[in-house]
């Protein structure tokens, strides 16, 4: 309450949060008089507060999520998928290329990376893309081969759900449905794979917070889909020598605020090759339970993010590498 608020407002106040079943405790003191609430979360949100007579500030403590915090949930979420693990000491390897463009370039893609060590088969159908001018992605033809690759290598796959209108081909080609930065708050759609039956990898928006992030999968758990894996992508800073800023801070804070596991795409948080080894290694280092990286046959001819691809011939020594630190942390490649 602000310094001139007079009795009769702070006792409103009070009134107001007992009417809400709020418990409140007046502490005055002479700049100003501190009401602690404890009540609900969402009843006390309705309360316009702020609007009141008095009132100078309202500070929430509560966090807002609740399924995906790990005060309510300490165990971490181990997530399978085909076998093949995530979390709490299993590291997922997810790999591919970013776009499905042809059947010879997914599926030579998904024997090396499968080689290579790779859990899951990374390939966008749908690709959400900057420019309408560009490559949109072979859509249901992409699907076709992407389950191509998945019969002949074993690999089970992650691909991105756009919209709406196809969660069905997707949710049931995919093993793992990607929703994308662009999509991280596309509530509909969160709220449409929350009732599917297939694990959700979440990507974090680019000028989302990380409160945010885990308010979009509370989105998706809340339907009854607890299989969610958080992944930080890189956000929008000020910053141009790399494609994003990788938040590497992110991941000990989510794996502190959540039981979910957390995952890094270092391809295009770097938007350039030759970093990405460092950003995958850091990921590690900071304990995320996996990465999601791109590799292509011939990144010179790709059709999207070119220089950000590891050349497929180069992702055994990549990946040989990057297990060593995995190793290192008491993780092994789910
Ligand atoms: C992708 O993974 O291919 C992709 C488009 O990523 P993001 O949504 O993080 O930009
Ligand atoms: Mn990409």
């Amino acid at each position: 309450m602000a310094a001139q608020s007079t009795p009769e407002q702070i006792e409103e106040v009070v009134a107001r949060l007992a009417e809400a079943g709020a418990q409140a405790h007046v502490t005055a003191g002479k700049e100003a008089t501190i009401i602690g609430a404890i009540g609900e979360r969402e009843l006390l949100a309705t309360l316009p507060l702020e609007g009141f007579p008095g009132v100078e500030r309202v500070l929430p403590i509560l966090k807002p999520y609740k399924l995906v915090s790990s005060e309510v949930s300490p165990e971490p979420t181990v997530i399978d998928v085909r076998d093949r693990k995530i979390g709490d000491g299993y590291f997922g390897l997810i790999a591919g290329p970013c776009t499905v463009e042809y059947r010879e370039q997914t599926l030579s893609t998904a024997w090396t990376v499968k080689a290579a060590g790779a859990t899951m088969l990374r390939g966008g159908a749908f690709k959400p893309r900057t420019s309408p001018y560009t490559f949109q992605g072979l859509g249901l033809d992409g699907l076709k081969i992407l389950e191509e690759a998945r019969e002949e290598t074993g690999l089970p796959l992650v691909t991105e759900l756009m919209d709406p209108r196809h969660v069905e081909a997707v949710v049931e080609t995919a093993d793992v449905i990607q929703i994308g930065a662009r999509n991280m708050q596309n509530f509909l759609l969160l709220s449409e794979v929350g009732r599917a039956e297939k694990p959700v990898l979440l990507k974090r928006g680019p000028s989302a917070s990380i409160e945010e992030l885990l308010m979009a999968a509370e989105y998706v758990v809340k339907e009854g889909n607890a299989r969610v894996i958080l992944c930080e992508r890189g956000i929008r800073t000020f910053e141009r020598a790399t494609r994003y800023t990788l938040d590497i801070g992110a991941i000990p804070v989510l794996k502190q605020e959540t039981h979910l596991p957390v995952i890094v795409d270092p391809s295009h948080a770097a938007g350039r090759r030759d970093l990405v080894p460092a950003l995958a290694r850091a990921a590690v280092a900071a304990g995320a339970d996996g990465i999601i990286v791109e590799a292509h046959p011939a990144p010179d001819e790709a059709l999207c993010d070119g220089p950000q691809l590891i050349p497929t011939e180069e992702f055994g020594a990549f990946v040989d590498e990057l297990r060593a630190f995995v190793t290192l942390m008491g993780k092994e490649i789910g």
